[in-house]
């Protein structure tokens, strides 16, 4: 394995791989996972990976601080490896000639999130974790809950009592104990961190736990080894990646995918990042608008709740990515999203509310001028819209219902 130990995101401090558990000990911020690049470089290759037919995050295991995790042929294996969809009529529309869409609702609880937990369930299996707990929206939920199931490893899910009912129902059926709170997402983040610490549980939660990004950074590889061609020797990278921000754990998770790319002189650029959120919901964007350093919470609502979040828990690495990478922070409002989720409909995209935030992010772009008709771009698609099928409802509209006679279809087909 070659996972060397953490650093501090924002003191620095680096600690031994068996030294800490979740934050730093000297500040409570994130921790980045440091791995030995000189021992991947030697163990591993653009070619080594590229020519085995694992189709699933495991693709990458030298890249990952976890070991092989075992339970061969579940669900953990069909993590990951999701389709890299080539725009049509739409990227006409945008008059951008090379734009795709990142489709990670088709993971197996059909969002982004499987990544994440896959990984800190091969983690909490290594470390002999005999519970794992998060505090969930509600797909880091269903996600951890289905990764536990398939590793049989109990899960406690601890979700706002609002969550769309789609993803309590996958939480209830992977089997996990599921607890709703009477709340919003930041209380029963809190509450979550307090059960482990009283219960001995291990927490997966989202900007707290190192692991969950060194998951999320695996759609990065992906993308790029999706964009190029079989047998290079390099991978390509797009110009561009638009992906909605909450808690800013996934845009993190992204960023360090790429970093860890360039690092090994597996691809020639970093893309810029854009992050997304609902005007609702904008806390990391106001900090980028304002050239701050310090994120102020905000009173959330936003229909896209799976990035409803007051207090982003990885905002300072979120507005780090972007700003590296030269992208931006960009807000939508409500409406633009629901618009997206329709628009992207007509290229068989079907997108809950957060990943069809993305896409109305990037006509933002379009707009404001910030992306170039030659670049090439991904749209990350973070969660099947069959999360969420009441705002899939109120972006479609009604159906037509008729008399079962030829001649009322006609009235209505003419
Ligand atoms: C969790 C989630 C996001 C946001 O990810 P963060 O790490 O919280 O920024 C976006 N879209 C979907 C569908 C999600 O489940
Ligand atoms: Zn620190």
């Amino acid at each position: 394995m070659n996972f060397i130990g953490y650093q501090c995101s924002k003191c620095g401090v680096q600690y031994g791989a068996a030294d800490v558990t979740y934050t730093c000990p000297e500040d409570g911020s994130n921790l980045d996972v440091r791995l030995d690049y000189a021992a991947i470089r030697a163990s591993a290759s653009v070619d080594s990976i590229s020519s085995q037919r694992e189709p699933s995050i495991w693709r990458y295991l030298p890249l990952l601080p976890v070991g092989d995790p075992g339970n061969q042929g579940t669900q953990l294996w069909a993590v990951g490896w999701t389709p890299l969809i080539r725009s049509g009529r739409l990227a006409e529309g945008l008059k951008l000639k090379a734009m795709w869409f990142k489709d990670d609702g088709r993971n197996p609880t059909a969002s982004f999130k499987d990544r994440a937990s896959a990984v800190v369930v091969a983690r909490a299996v290594e470390i002999g974790a005999k519970t794992i707990i998060t505090a969930s929206t509600g797909n880091a939920g269903a996600a951890l809950a289905g990764m536990a199931a398939a590793a049989g490893v109990p899960a406690v899910i601890l979700a706002p009592s609002t969550a769309p009912e789609a993803k309590v129902a996958q939480l209830l059926i992977y089997g996990a104990q599921v607890i709703l709170v009477d709340g919003n997402y930041d209380q029963a983040f809190d509450l979550s961190l307090e059960a482990a610490q009283e219960f001995d549980w291990y927490c997966r939660n989202t900007g707290y736990n190192p692991f969950t990004t060194e998951g999320k950074k695996t759609a990065a590889f992906e993308i790029c080894e999706q964009l190029s061609p079989s047998g290079a020797d390099r991978w390509e990278a797009p110009e561009a990646v638009f992906v909605s921000v909450g808690d800013g754990n996934i845009i993190t998770g992204l960023h360090k995918g790429f970093k860890d790319l360039s690092e090994l002189g597996w691809i020639d650029h970093i893309p810029r990042l854009y992050g997304i959120q609902s005007i609702g919901s904008a806390a990391v964007t106001n900090a980028f608008e304002a050239g701050a350093e310090e994120i102020q919470p905000v009173q959330s609502h936003t229909m896209a709740d799976s990035i409803s979040v007051d207090l982003p828990r990885d905002g300072l690495r979120a507005l780090r990515a972007v700003r590296e990478t030269e992208g931006a922070m960009i807000a939508v409002e409500d409406g633009a999203i629901l618009e997206a989720i329709r628009t992207l409909g007509r290229e068989a995209i079907f997108a809950e509310p957060a990943a069809a935030a993305a896409y109305a992010g990037l006509e933002a772009a379009v707009e404001r001028g910030l992306v170039a008709s030659d670049e090439r771009i991904v749209v990350v698609i973070t969660g099947s819209g069959l999360k969420d099928v009441p705002a899939a409802m109120r972006a479609a509209g009604e159906a037509t219902v008729i008399e079962p006679t030829l001649k009322a279809l006609r009235d209505v087909v003419s």
